[in-house]
């Protein structure tokens, strides 16, 4: 992994003295013979660092043209290193062997019996990584894919709504009225435990206190992230409990960080978290072969399920009560049942203008574990 690193930065030095992105052709070009003669890369590991570099130098170009960043030298650090399947990893019974500068080596696979459900046919394997964990020690992380069938959409009947949010981390509704609650206080419970602590740390401001602070925001976002795997994979059972063809969520990618999740649920809440809960369902409802859609989320807090005012004052806090027609019930499950409606509509417009194929290519659809 050192020498892998040390390969990287050579070649990430490379591009940075040529000022601007190259393909990965053209990096390898430049630095094959270095990274094999002087470094003493395998042949495969120094296609995968002009790969990698050239990707990470193009991510930097996206940055530095939103405004994000500046052009600089990237540095790699000796913590992870990618692998090609078959050409330097493979997958062999019970073992992984991978190609190192020693040779082929294999390991035991660590809790197989689990694992042991991607090892089928079905399953093709990508570039993976070995990284190094924040124990000190190394792990594999097997990437990999299966095609799964989607049902059409215009066979779907069945749709569900969900929610995501800072009272309950999901609220969901089905086409059928049936409704459930998911993760409630855990986001808030969270915030309020980590952010006593993060005052109390703030006051002392000694450099010992800021290095805490830092450790205890990182134990924070791998808390909400268990939290929701666990969330996320109840829901999805869920659903498939309900038959559910088509699950609908609010498009979140122009709400910023902080402000506006603020606006929307008076609570300082990062909308990353509720971002990673989304993609979490959509993942593991992609396995089961239910589809996702993402709606506008615009208004769906302030307007009636029943009848389709809006006004900023149907929303009290957890209550929502229309001021059009005095509908009430939960917030939440208003605004989940709005997206409900959303994603329903969306499938009716397709009937409607006659054509009623999904909006994606193709029918399957790749999804990863
Ligand atoms: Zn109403």
């Amino acid at each position: 992994m050192e020498k892998y690193t040390e390969g990287m930065n050579f070649a990430s030095n490379v591009v940075y003295e040529y000022g601007e992105p190259l393909s990965a052709n053209k990096l390898q070009k430049l630095t094959y013979k270095h990274l094999r003669e002087n470094i003493g890369l395998l042949s495969q590991m120094s296609c995968n660092v002009a790969r990698q570099v050239s990707g990470a130098y193009k991510s930097l170009q996206e940055q530095i043209e939103k405004g994000k960043a500046e052009w600089k030298q990237i540095e790699f650090e000796p913590t992870n290193i990618k692998f090609s399947y078959r050409r330097d990893y493979k997958i062999n019974q019970e073992k992984l062997s991978i190609t190192t500068l020693d040779g082929r080596k294999e390991y035991e696979i660590i809790n197989y019996s689990y694992a042991k459900q991607y090892f089928s046919d079905e399953w093709k394997y990508l570039a993976s990584e070995l990284v190094e964990h924040r124990d000190g020690e190394y792990y594999f992380h097997l990437s990999c894919e299966r095609e799964v069938e989607e049902k059409p959409m215009e066979e779907a009947s069945n749709f569900m709504g969900i929610d995501v949010g800072i009272n309950y981390l999901a609220v969901c509704t089905t086409t059928d009225k049936n409704q459930a609650f998911f993760g409630k206080g855990m986001a808030k419970d969270l915030r309020k435990t980590y952010k006593k602590m993060r005052e109390r740390l703030k006051t002392k401001g000694t450099f010992s206190a800021l290095k805490r602070l830092k450790a205890l925001s990182g134990k924070e976002k791998r808390l909400m992230k268990q939290h929701n795997h666990k969330v996320s994979k109840e829901i999805v059972e869920y659903a498939k409990e309900q038959n559910v063809d088509v699950i609908g969520m609010e498009d979140l990618t122009n709400i910023r960080d902080n402000t506006e999740v603020r606006k929307r649920d008076r609570y300082c809440h990062e909308s990353w978290s509720f971002k990673q809960l989304q993609k979490y369902i959509e993942y593991k409802a992609k396995e089961r072969g239910i589809r996702v859609k993402y709606v506008d989320p615009e208004d769906t807090s302030k307007t009636c399920s029943r009848c389709g005012h809006i006004n900023r004052n149907n929303r009290r806090g957890l209550d929502f009560k229309c001021q059009s027609c005095g509908y009430e019930l939960h917030a939440d499950l208003n605004g989940a049942r709005n997206i409900e409606h959303r994603v329903k509509d969306f499938r009716h417009d397709l009937e409607s203008q006659g054509s009623c194929q999904p909006p994606d290519v193709d029918a399957n659809e790749t999804t990863s574990a």
